[in-house]
């Protein structure tokens, strides 16, 4: 069911309920009012009629029902009876409803001085006149015709107009949902019509105050984060293959030119080993490409258990060693009492990619082949500080390093990908680390990264 449906209909029973309930007590009311009413009428043809028979001494019974045979202002079906203190019916005008009362009931009468019976379709009124001598029952009972045909008619025309004010209040609520929704629709409309194709287009925010524009803003919002994020995701392939490519058409055209004649063992050695040197590059690049997939789809850090920073680090560090033997590393530790200080919460593989790239980096930029390690755990944090007296990094560069596939024009004949800083950086995020650099071109760099200590 739609929200407009579903808008309309719980006006509707809102309203039914207020007027159902407006009409029932205004019925309710009329219907107790007509009684009241009719009692007291009947009340004072009783009292009238005993009057004149008991007080007035000229009238006597034959008197008295000639005179109320024209009465005007008889009531439909009146029946008035009068009893004296012995229970004989001394008096009966109009048309007898019944048998003349019992004595029980008249005792009670008297006992109560008033009973009222409107519960049959006669009203009945009962009560006790009393004159200086003597003590009378009056009963006196009708049955009130017109007053009970209006309120009938009351009734009818309150259930007519009921019903019709049900219809017309569906289809006022029905209209005010469907043009309070309206901007919605639309809303919805050109949401549909954004997909991948026309990203960059956007939802319109109308008044930019109510509720709806702040749904398309938050919308617009999400739709510029997924396109940041789609357009680096597109980069990022193509960067990829780029860097995919080279090394593959490196291997095909060797390949090729080895074919073309028969040539001596030494040049075969030669060609099998740079094509050995290609497919290295080939498999640590598919390897980082892995691993930043690996980072980036993680969820949250659920597989995560106790790692202990020092053995990442040397475990780095003899990864570093075994990729090339020139590098150096030279390694300085914090002298640390309890070895919990050391302990990060996280992935053992991860955090080694993390070190290893940065210590390969150190050598790898510096000439002297020499990365400085220094491991501290004092506070809250773990920190591994890498160091190189290298070629630096100009401080306007600093940030984007850390972005993938961005190599710097310094970095001479040294090889690599532009995928290890970005990789560190994924990863120190997803332990909740950071990464800081400083650097001096011509002097050399320093990153560090700080981890939160698993306690
Ligand atoms: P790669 O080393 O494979 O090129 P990285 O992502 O590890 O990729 O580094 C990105 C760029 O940052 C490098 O190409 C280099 O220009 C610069 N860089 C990283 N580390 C250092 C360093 N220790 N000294 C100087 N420049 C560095």
């Amino acid at each position: 069911m739609t929200i407009r449906t579903r808008l309309a209909l719980q006006f509707l029973l809102l309203a039914s309920i207020i007027l159902g309930s407006a009409f029932l007590v205004v019925y309710a009311f009329s219907a107790d009012y007509r009684q009241e009413e009719f009692m007291a009428r009947l009340k004072d043809r009783g009292t009238n009629t005993a009057k004149l028979l008991i007080q007035v001494d000229e009238v006597d019974e034959l008197l008295l029902a000639k005179i109320e045979a024209d009465n005007p202002v008889r009531l439909p079906e009146e029946d008035i009876a009068i009893y004296d203190h012995h229970d004989h019916l001394i008096f009966r005008l109009g048309v007898p409803s019944g048998p003349p009362c019992d004595s029980a009931f008249l005792d009670r009468v008297r006992l109560e001085e008033e009973l009222r019976d409107g519960t049959g379709v006669r009203e009945q009124v009962a009560f006790l006149f009393s004159d200086q001598y003597d003590r009378f029952v009056v009963v006196a009972s009708g049955h009130d015709v017109y007053g009970r045909r209006k309120v009938r008619n009351l009734g009818n025309v309150l259930i007519a107009t009921f019903l019709i004010g049900l219809v017309l209040i569906f289809l006022v609520g029905r209209f005010y949902a469907q043009r309070a929704m309206s901007p919605v629709q639309r809303l919805i409309d050109e949401i549909r019509a954004i997909s991948a194709a026309n990203l960059s287009q956007r939802a319109q925010t109308g008044n930019d105050r109510d509720e709806l524009a702040q749904l398309a803003l938050t919308f617009n919002d999400l739709l510029d984060r997924l396109q940041t994020a789609f357009l680096s995701q597109k980069h990022f392939i193509a960067n990829a293959s780029h860097e995919l490519r080279t090394p593959l058409t490196a291997i095909s055209g060797q390949l090729d030119v080895l074919l073309l004649k028969t040539r001596e063992p030494e040049e075969y050695a030669k060609a099998v080993r740079s094509i050995r040197d290609d497919m290295y590059t080939l498999n640590r690049l598919a390897d980082r490409l892995l691993l930043m997939a690996q980072v980036e789809h993680r969820g949250p850090a659920s597989t995560f258990g106790p790692v202990r920073m020092d053995e990442v680090l040397w475990q780095a560090r003899s990864e570093v060693l075994r990729a090339d033997p020139a590098n150096q590393v030279e390694v300085a530790m914090d002298s640390v009492e309890d070895e919990q200080d050391l302990l990060v919460l996280g992935n053992e593989n991860l955090l080694r990619s993390l070190v290893a790239n940065l210590i390969e980096n150190a050598c790898k930029y510096s000439p002297d082949h020499v990365a400085r390690v220094r491991l501290e755990a004092g506070g809250e944090q773990v920190r591994i500080r890498v160091e190189d007296r290298g070629i630096g990094i100009p401080a306007e560069d600093q940030e984007r390093i850390f972005e993938p596939f961005v190599r710097l024009n310094n970095t001479g004949g040294a090889k690599g990908h532009g995928i290890g800083l970005s990789l560190a950086r994924h990863i120190a995020d997803l332990h909740r680390g950071i990464i800081l650099v400083r650097s001096t071109v011509g002097q050399g760099s320093s990153f560090t990264v700080e981890l939160p200590k698993a306690a």
